[in-house]
Formats: structure tokens, C-alpha cells, sequence
């Protein structure tokens, strides 16, 4: 049984499941301690309570410490099996973070799955789905993953109750992943959404970064979606030749139109800046995936204690070296080695 200490690197939710993942990835059972004892209300939320019981459920695992507010976590995995699953996060919770959690361990089964989460599809602090859709599934399909997703319904923060539908083939083995140039950006894009709220929140958002970026000649526009209830969500891509990144940021009561554009802008910025393909969230996201298949390399902006967390998660279950170096200034290189 691997002992893991929920309290330590980030010493949050991703620790959580990430042992998870891989616990049911390489059948090693394993104990959570210290659950989130790095954040102010510590132990399990309900989202990270959902990816237990759904990790439970597809890899028929013997759990102990399944309750809201649990602080030891034991999970021993038996096979994983793929097949129709069906998980509510049961409030605005982040049902992408409870998908991300299952799809490599569904990867390795040996049929197709059909997984539906509802709850929360675009959250703070977690992938909205245009990142998930845009950014970090394409790269797993060119690891040779066949996976696709679709938005049933959206859920905005706060009210959440939105449905995410994918779709994953089995794949025995993930190709390796080199990602170290952007190469040519193709198009730019600005969209602000919002559910319920007055069309000037997403006009003064749009203005505000496309005067911060200079991006006069992006294709820049409000979408209204249709939410559970209010909620507001700013969204810059960048489509280059070898990704496309999104970067988002939340319009919250209280927090102006134009600070939402400003933090936007402030992580479009350290991106371009670094001249680096990958951006800081999905750095940590891409080395889980990579580790598990062929290795491969990236460059990156400079790298976040979740990126940092995942790297000494993956030695301890893996035995992975994964390097992480400066190359220049806010440029850094990550090279995951073969197995
Ligand atoms: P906690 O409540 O304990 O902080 P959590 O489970 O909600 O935990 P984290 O442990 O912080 O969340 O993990 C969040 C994950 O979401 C990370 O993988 C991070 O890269 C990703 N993420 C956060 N913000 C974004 C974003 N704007 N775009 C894409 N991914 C994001």
C-alpha cells in the first residue's frame, strides 16, 4: 500500500486524484493522508468525494474514508472496466476535474466507455470545458487516444447543474508527446460568456482585453448560454500551428469587468511572452497522461507547485524521472522519460 501525503506539495484536491488515477491505472493500492490539509477547509469536497466514488465504480475498488469532510482516504483498485457510467457532482462542483480523473484509467480498459458527469463545466481553479475540448483533448488524440466530448448542457459557476458527455476508446498504449515549439499563430479569439446577467458585463470585458492584449484584429465576441443560473465567463484562444491554448477568468460580484480582463491578460502575456507552446495549467495537466504512455517533451511558462506536485506523485507510483529545467528566463523544459 503506497502512503501518500494528502497535505504535501500543493496539498490539494489534485493530489487526491491523481493518486487515484493512478492507483487504478497500475493497480497499486494506495492511502490518502492529510486530505487538502493544505486548504482552509480541509478534507474531501464534494467533487473530489464524486471522482472517489466514480474511481470506486469503475475500477470496482474497496474504499475506505468515503464522506464529505473525510481527512484518510484508503483505495485499493481491482480491474478497471469500461462501459456506461453516469456520476453527479450534486453541486457546482467541477464535473470536468471528476472526468479528467477517470479518463486514463478508462484508457486502459479493455472496452469503450460512455461517461456523463453533471455539475459544474465552467469552474475557477479547474479546466473549463473549452480547455478540455480545445486544448487538452487534442493532445491526447495525438498520443493516440479516441476520445471525443460533447456539452449536453452547460453549467456556469456559480450555479453549475451542467452535463458533459465523452466518449472514450479503449487504448492500450499512449504514443509519446514532443510539444516544444507553438509554431505560427493562426487565428485569435475573444469570447465572454454569460447566462442571465446584462449584455454590458460581456461588452466591457471584451473591450477591456482587447485593449490590454492589442488584439484589434481578433475575432472578438459575447456568446449568451444558457446556465442553471447567473454567471460570467472571459475566454482568450490562441490557435497556433502545433496548439491551440484557452485562457479563462471568472466574473464574479463585486470584481469589475475590467479586473476579470486584466487577469486574463496577465497569463495570455506570460505565455506569449515565454514564446513556450504550453501554458501553466496545462503543464500539469499533460505530464500525467505523457508519464503513462511514451514520455516525450514540452516547454513551458515557469512551472506552478501543481506541476511540480504531479512530477513527485508520478516518481512515487511510476518511477518516472520527469526533468523539469530552466532553459531561459520563464522558459522551461520538461522531458518525461520512455518506460
Ligand atoms: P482544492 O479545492 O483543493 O484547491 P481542486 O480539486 O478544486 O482543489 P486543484 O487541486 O487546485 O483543484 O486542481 C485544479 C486543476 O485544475 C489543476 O490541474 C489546474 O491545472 C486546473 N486548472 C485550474 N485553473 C485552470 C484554468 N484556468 N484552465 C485550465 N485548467 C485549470
Amino acid at each position: 500500500m503506497l502512503v501518500i501525503d494528502g497535505g504535501g506539495g500543493e496539498g490539494g484536491g489534485q493530489i487526491v486524484r491523481t493518486a487515484l488515477t493512478l492507483s487504478m491505472v497500475t493497480g497499486t493500492p494506495v492511502t490518502i493522508e492529510n486530505v487538502r490539509a493544505g486548504r482552509a477547509k480541509p478534507g474531501l469536497l464534494r467533487q473530489h468525494l464524486t471522482a472517489l466514488r466514480a474511481a470506486q465504480e469503475v475500477s470496482n475498488a474497496e474504499v475506505t474514508g468515503d464522506e464529505l469532510g473525510s481527512r484518510t482516504v484508503t483505495f485499493s483498485p481491482r480491474t478497471v472496466r469500461g462501459g456506461t457510467y453516469r456520476f453527479d457532482v450534486g453541486s457546482a462542483g467541477s464535473a470536468m476535474l471528476v472526468v479528467q480523473t477517470l479518463l486514463p484509467a478508462l484508457l486502459s480498459a479493455r472496452d469503450a466507455s460512455v461517461v456523463e458527469v453533471s455539475g459544474g463545466t465552467h469552474n475557477p481553479m479547474s479546466p473549463p470545458y473549452p480547455f478540455f475540448e480545445t486544448t487538452y483533448l487534442p493532445l491526447l488524440r495525438r498520443m493516440g487516444a479516441k476520445i471525443s466530448s460533447e456539452l449536453v448542457a452547460a453549467g456556469l459557476y456559480p450555479a453549475g447543474g451542467g452535463l458533459v458527455r465523452v466518449e472514450i476508446q479503449a487504448c492500450p498504449a499512449l504514443g509519446a508527446l514532443v510539444l516544444e515549439e507553438r509554431g505560427a499563430i493562426r487565428a485569435k479569439r475573444i469570447r465572454a460568456l454569460s447566462s442571465r446577467l446584462p449584455a454590458h458585463v460581456a461588452q466591457r470585458e471584451i473591450a477591456a482585453l482587447v485593449g490590454l492584449l492589442g488584439w484589434h484584429d481578433a475575432d472578438a465576441r459575447p456568446e449568451v448560454v444558457t446556465s442553471a443560473g447567473p454567471g460570467n465567463v472571459l475566454l482568450a484562444l490562441v490557435e497556433a500551428e502545433h496548439v491551440t491554448e484557452v485562457f479563462s477568468g471568472f466574473g464574479e460580484r463585486g470584481v469589475r469587468a475590467e479586473e476579470v480582463a486584466a487577469r486574463v491578460a496577465r497569463e495570455v502575456r506570460a505565455w506569449l511572452e515565454a514564446d513556450v507552446p504550453v501554458g501553466e495549467h496545462l503543464a500539469d495537466q499533460l505530464v500525467l497522461p505523457m508519464a503513462l504512455g511514451a514520455g516525450g517533451s514540452f516547454r513551458t511558462v515557469t512551472p506552478t507547485t501543481h506541476l511540480r506536485t504531479h512530477v513527485e506523485l508520478l516518481r512515487r507510483f511510476l518511477g518516472r524521472t520527469i526533468d523539469v529545467r530552466e532553459e531561459q528566463r520563464s522558459a522551461y523544459r520538461v522531458d518525461v522519460a520512455n518506460r
